[in-house]
């Protein structure tokens, strides 16, 4: 398997891009944002998204609503 450019930390969901792969697995990270710095707690970006890709739908309605309220206040 392939080093991923960024894994996620499972305590605050920050993206993380500096971290230690071997044999396909996450070795040693820390992260930034919270101090996580134990390796189990890291996912892979593909494992984690299918846990977080109700939350992206809904935040692009939200957008795409915004746009179409903008263009009507022009008219
Ligand atoms: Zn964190």
């Amino acid at each position: 398997m392939a080093k991923p450019d960024y894994i996620i930390c499972l305590e605050c969901e920050s993206e993380v891009g500096d971290f230690t792969w071997r044999d396909g697995e996450v070795r040693r990270a820390v992260c930034e944002v919270c101090g996580n710095s134990d390796a189990d707690a890291f996912s892979l970006p593909e494992e984690f998204d299918q846990d977080v890709d109700e939350d992206e739908e809904e935040a692009e309605y939200v957008e795409d609503y915004d746009d179409f309220e903008d263009e009507e206040e022009e008219e």
